[in-house]
């Protein structure tokens, strides 16, 4: 049997037909392309995460449950009492999680353009994928469609990302409600984005059964744990966790959020300096020639460049040490767009500086 053959006969012809999720080399480069908040901890609060890292007991099994983590999570996001939440190795897990427990037949919708892995995971799990087109003008939700589309479909699972990615802007929340009472499926609020915007459907889970929201402490500031959450009924959440691998939070990823968690004023301080440089970053970018940023209320900017010059921009920002990510190619409504995250100062200055070198 050659090679070939061996894999048609033993992968399913929907995966073959993915591309894999590519992470580009950022190695030596101004990293401004995955919505990392730029700023690590101070000496002293590093030196205490040690003390606790020291005394993990990474021979033994980590608590299946996280329970400590569960509590403090539940906190620092205001949880209410009644909801549940289940634990992610990041929320990319969580997407997977709640995918795989669907029917084989079931059909999922996202809004397009919107994070890609929600279509991608149904892909890779042989699932109907139904794309929403967003609005041209203003990426927002096109709730006639939006609707009709859910009439006629019957989605078990709508994902719906609050901020967008890699728009950045926030969904009427009206349509949104309107998009959850019209469910008969489960309705993700995808909350990446939380720690920059006061807006939130948290507080709305006592008021759907079929609403969820999903959170993560990537864009935080703890990307390298791997940590997000999902909370919503209790009953829902107790089935889901009956998909979860039990060890699916390590003892490292535990311990560290539980103590990162635990000062939430570093945090606070970070993220408030990446709004205020978005801001100034926003304003920068409209006074460019050429360049239209969209109003973003995550730590990235999508900003549309001059037709058909968004991959040479990208590159010659490459050139000039400067990473940041195209969406150019996903074509569609990102046609000629490119998409910034919100680093340091001086970083997002160097980044300015070298796009005015381009024009
Ligand atoms: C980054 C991102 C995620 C993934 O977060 P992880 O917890 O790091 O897996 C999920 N949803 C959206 C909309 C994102 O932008």
């Amino acid at each position: 049997m050659t090679e070939q053959d061996l894999i048609s006969a033993v992968i399913r012809p929907e995966i073959r037909a993915l591309t894999a999720y590519k992470v580009a080399d950022a190695t030596g480069y101004i990293k401004l392309d995955a919505m990392e908040n730029p700023y690590t901890w101070p000496e002293e609060i590093k030196a205490e995460w040690l003390n606790i890292v020291h005394d993990a007991a990474i021979n033994r099994y980590p608590d299946p449950e996280a329970k400590a983590l569960c509590r403090i999570l539940k906190e620092y996001n205001q949880i209410p009492a009644e909801s549940e939440i289940l634990l992610g190795n990041g929320s990319d897990e969580i997407i997977q999680l709640l995918l795989m427990a669907l029917p084989a037949d079931a059909t999922v919708m996202a809004p397009e353009p919107s994070f890609v892995m929600y279509k991608q995971i149904a892909q890779c799990l042989g699932l109907n994928y139904q794309g929403l087109p967003l609005l041209a003008n203003n990426f927002e939700l096109d709730l006639a469609v939006t609707l009709a589309t859910i009439k006629s479909q019957q989605p078990e699972i709508i994902f719906l990302a609050y901020p967008n990615n890699p728009t950045g802007n926030l969904f009427d929340s009206d349509a949104i409600e309107q998009i959850i009472q019209h469910s008969n499926g489960l309705v993700i609020l995808d909350e990446a984005y939380a720690p920059f915007t006061d807006f939130s459907f948290i507080g709305k889970l006592a008021q759907y059964n079929n609403l969820l929201v999903m959170r993560t402490v990537s864009k935080l500031g703890l990307a390298g744990l791997r940590l997000g959450f999902i909370a919503g009924s209790p009953a829902l959440i107790n089935e889901l966790n009956k998909a979860r691998l039990p060890y699916n939070i390590n003892i490292l990823t535990q311990c560290s959020a539980e103590f990162a968690l635990s000062h939430p004023e570093l945090f606070a301080e970070q993220t408030q300096t990446i709004c205020l440089e978005r801001a100034r970053v926003f304003l920068q970018l409209s006074t460019i020639k050429g360049m239209t940023p969209c109003p973003s209320a995550a730590n990235f900017i999508l900003f549309r460049t001059p037709k058909d010059k968004a991959t040479d921009i990208f590159n010659a920002l490459k050139e000039q040490g400067i990473l940041i990510k195209n969406l150019s190619p996903q074509q569609g409504l990102l046609t000629d767009c490119l998409r910034v995250t919100i680093g340091k100062p001086e970083e997002n200055n160097a980044f300015i500086n070298a796009l005015k070198e381009c024009i």
